[in-house]
């Protein structure tokens, strides 16, 4: 049973009335599965005045004690997880297993920002005069409004509800419409760990018009947004007018370098396994790949061979090991870029095409003897496409992956500690992988530079976003 839908404000879950809606589909069948009720102006305003009331309580409430209603919901994520997992499959697309492990992932959110929420420390600065004290003291920075996108539908929103709620902020989220059955199901578990009214207030409708009320507003002081880069470029300039702090998790094309020392078979296995991950639609989805010159060919067979036996199908079928992509602007968005590619004479080693016209299915593609001006090589694909191409030389292999003005994640497979150590201090990346997938932990940072954003989710500057620094000198 896929959840009835409703955004929540001041503790009370809304649902249509006279309301609009919006319909909520499933990507593999393209059946309906459920409809949205959608806010109106002055169910923002309302969401607005709930937060603004709600903040002295919650940013004067111990830190233990918020971090006990963390911890609470962490349990109660983990007890809902098969059912908030499927919910995700119907409405995002991805493998139930897949989900599963986005669900779980929420939950170690949440009891790490319990423990981090426990040790936000100022610190105390030498004076110059014997009789002056000087502290430093972290303080919440009062009502934050966060968007999420669809890809991560339950993922993506807590990493920033977790952090606001243990900095002692109150939060207004707007979550992804495609998929908001993973949004409603945290905000009730939340409440029903002891989150109090108007401290989580959340908001379903037209983004544009929401994202432009809330960041307008004198009440929110902080805007923390996770999707493409054309609109937090588009966020992040209202809240500069309106002088407000940003977090923004943007858009990648990750660069992959294969070089001819890497253990070749594992490289390739490795990477169809992660590129596939949520079929591809992920921000630090590995996009480029460069091989060099002579672990090229193999490279590319084993790669093209992993990828073409995998099982693709409905998230809840047994044995599914990608599902349909989210939505159809994405199946549309890849036949143009395999249509470019094609035109600049690139091979289709495999897939390269729709499967079925059932849902939103596309085959896992691999396009060898990519150009580095083809479409996919500069525009996100957000797809499982993957475009390969050759490079003989280290300086060169740097020039080209650092060419774009994304700096989101990398990776790199070298057997050599030196080659490792040089691509590590050459790429122009938030994140470097070498060897392994080792990001999105809760516990280290995970954020880009260049194009791809400002400011980091997880690790320790998790809480930077959500605080304010305030420095008191006394005589
Ligand atoms: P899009 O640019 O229309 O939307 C991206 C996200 O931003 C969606 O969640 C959408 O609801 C939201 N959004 C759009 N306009 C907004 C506004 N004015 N205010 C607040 N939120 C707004 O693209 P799309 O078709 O939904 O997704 C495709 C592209 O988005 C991908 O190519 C990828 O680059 C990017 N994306 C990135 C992430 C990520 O994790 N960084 C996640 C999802 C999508």
């Amino acid at each position: 049973m896929y959840p009835s839908l409703t955004f929540t404000l001041d503790g009370t879950p809304i649902g249509a009335e006279s309301r609009t809606t919006q319909p909520v589909i499933n990507p593999a069948t393209g059946a309906l599965v459920g409809s949205l009720p959608c806010a109106t102006t002055e169910d923002v305003d309302a969401a607005l005045q709930s937060s603004q009331r709600a903040l002295p309580g919650w940013r004067r409430m111990s830190p233990l004690d918020r971090s006990a209603i963390l911890r609470r919901a962490a349990t109660l994520t983990r007890d809902r997880a098969p059912d908030i997992a499927r919910g995700i499959t119907l409405d995002e697309g991805k493998p139930l297993a897949e989900a599963l492990g986005e669900v779980m992932s929420c939950a170690e959110q949440f009891e790490w920002h319990a423990e981090e929420g426990r040790r936000i420390y100022g610190r105390v600065v030498p004076p110059r005069l014997p009789e002056v004290r000087q502290i430093v003291l972290r303080e919440p920075v009062g009502v934050c409004a966060a968007f999420t996108p669809w890809n991560f539908p339950m993922s993506q929103a807590v990493r920033k509800v977790a952090a606001a709620l243990a900095a002692g902020c109150t939060l207004i989220l707007k979550g992804p419409e495609e998929s908001p059955s993973a949004v409603v199901a945290m905000t009730d578990l939340l409440h029903e760990a002891g989150l109090p009214p108007g401290v989580l207030n959340t908001l379903w409708g037209d983004p544009a018009a929401i994202s432009t009320q809330l960041i307008t507003s004198p009440i929110v002081r902080k805007i923390s947004f996770t999707g493409s880069v054309p609109v937090g470029k588009q966020l992040a300039a209202l809240a500069g007018a309106h002088m407000k702090r940003t977090t923004l998790e943007l858009g990648g094309h990750s660069p992959v370098l294969v070089f001819d020392d890497a253990d070749i078979d594992r490289a390739a296995a490795m990477l169809a396994q992660f590129k596939l991950r949520n079929a591809g639609q992920v921000c630090v989805s590995p996009t480029r790949f460069y091989v060099q010159r002579k672990a090229y060919d193999r490279f590319v067979a084993a790669f093209a061979d992993a990828m073409s036996t995998t099982r693709v199908g409905d998230g809840l079928a047994e044995g599914t090991q990608m599902g349909p992509l989210a939505n159809a602007r994405r199946v549309q968005a890849m036949e143009a870029f395999v249509d470019d590619a094609v035109s600049r004479r690139a091979e289709v080693v495999t897939g390269g095409r729709r499967i079925g016209d059932t849902g939103f299915f596309y085959a896992p593609t691999v396009l060898a003897g990519i150009v580095d001006d083809a479409r996919i090589m500069t525009e996100e694909p957000f797809g499982p496409v993957v475009p390969v191409t050759r490079f003989d030389a280290i300086d060169e292999v740097l020039t080209r992956a650092n060419a774009l003005p994304f700096g989101l994640a990398s990776y790199v497979f070298t057997e050599s500690l030196k080659t490792a150590h040089a691509v590590s201090n050459g790429l122009e990346a938030g994140m470097v992988n070498i060897n392994h997938f080792g990001m999105g932990n809760v516990e280290t940072p995970f954020g880009g530079i260049k194009d791809s954003g400002m400011g980091s989710e997880g690790g320790t500057e998790s809480m930077d976003g959500y605080l304010v620094t305030k420095f008191i000198t006394q005589m």
